[in-house]
């Protein structure tokens, strides 16, 4: 397969990470798959918030961390929460994880790349780096479509550069 694209997109706190989910969400739909990493504190459960604001979710979103998925209904889509930071591979392997990847709604997946192959082959990929204080470099890595059209939109409408 080939190398997928790298795109890019500056934050300067959280309303700047807030705005990128509100794009991404718009875009969402059945089956969507994100995934998201970055070290502790780096904004992935912000991100996933404002995320779930942007789809119509109006339960507050906490990071599922000890109940590892979390689902929410009453948005524009059922929304997928999950953290896998304390999953190990063949506990993650044993939760049926496709279910939610290929069901009805959006899943966002905190620490995706600890279940590394488990992962759908087809998702975007965002790695959060903290960049000291409140600026986060958000990278964002489509794996195939409708993640690469999304890229291209958002890179076209000027919220992300490539
Ligand atoms: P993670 O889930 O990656 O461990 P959290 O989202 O729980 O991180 O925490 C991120 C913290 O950093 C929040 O308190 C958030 O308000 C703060 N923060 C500061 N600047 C930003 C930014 N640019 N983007 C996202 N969060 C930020
Ligand atoms: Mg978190």
């Amino acid at each position: 397969m080939k190398e997928p694209k790298r795109y890019r997109y500056s934050s300067n706190g959280p309303a700047d990470t807030s705005r990128l989910a509100e794009h991404l969400a718009r875009l969402a739909g059945p089956g969507s798959v994100i995934g998201l990493d970055g070290d502790l504190g780096a904004g992935k459960t912000a991100f996933s918030q404002a995320f779930a604001r942007a789809l119509g979710v109006e339960e507050t979103v906490n990071s599922p961390t000890f109940t590892i998925v979390k689902e929410y209904e009453g948005g524009r889509l059922p929304f997928y929460h999950m953290d896998v930071y304390r999953l190990s591979a063949e506990e993650a392997d044993e939760l049926g994880l496709d279910e939610y990847f290929y069901g009805t709604g959006a899943t966002l997946v905190e620490w995706s790349s600890l279940i590394g192959e488990l992962m759908p082959p087809e998702r975007l990929q965002i790695r959060i780096v903290h960049e000291g204080g409140d600026a986060r470099t958000i990278e964002l890595e489509p794996h195939g479509e409708p993640y690469a059209g999304w890229c291209r939109i958002l890179t076209e409408n000027g919220v992300l550069t490539s």
